[in-house]
């Protein structure tokens, strides 16, 4: 089932996420959803805060983005990415390594947002994936990108606040009417 994701100004995007302790058919079923969530919704990364559950949990799949490359390394050696894909992390502990470099990001809470950000460029991963396996893997370009944006969702933490000062003053206008816009719906949801 394709969920609603929620929008800036909604409360869950700044909950921290709750540990999942075991793997449940209500979690499973929550996986499944966010995964055609994410494909309805043409992204590469949907964290479950940003369908309303302040989870330890996210889903990716870089696949689809054949523009922008990524890396992985597993047990040291080189790895393939597709093979990796799709996948769900669960409980993710991660560390950005190397050096900084910006990119440009978008989220599906800011619609029509974009702006370049600055990050480590390789990200060494341990978490659960959707079978509730541990995965230990370094990842670099967009899978590391993509991995740090959606970990900062788990800890509530958007893009907006990694933004440049003057980026983020540019996008005020825009980043102040969505925010509205999305109160203004919860509280008509309300009555
Ligand atoms: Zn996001």
């Amino acid at each position: 089932m394709v969920l609603e994701v929620v929008k800036y100004g909604h409360p869950a995007l700044r909950r921290k996420g709750e540990r999942i302790e075991k793997l449940t058919p209500e979690i499973q079923q929550l996986i499944a959803d966010m995964f055609e969530t994410m494909y309805a919704a043409k992204g590469v990364g949907l964290a479950a805060q940003q369908v309303g559950r302040a989870l330890q949990l996210t889903v990716l799949d870089v696949r689809g983005a054949t523009d922008r490359p990524s890396t992985l390394e597993i047990a040291g050696k080189e790895a393939n990415v597709e093979a990796l894909m799709p996948i769900a992390l669960i409980n993710p502990e991660i560390t950005p390594v190397g050096n900084p470099i910006a990119g440009p990001e978008g989220c599906l809470s800011f619609p029509e947002i974009f702006a370049d950000i600055v990050r480590p460029d390789m990200t060494e991963v341990r978490a659960l994936n959707q079978k509730f396996e541990s995965v230990e893997f370094r990842c670099g370009g967009l899978l590391s990108r993509a991995v740090q944006h959606e970990i900062d969702h788990l800890n509530g933490i958007l893009f907006i606040d990694r933004m440049k000062r003057a980026d983020k003053e540019e996008l005020k206008p825009e980043l102040d009417a969505l925010q509205a816009e999305t109160k203004e719906a919860l509280k008509k949801a309300k009555g």
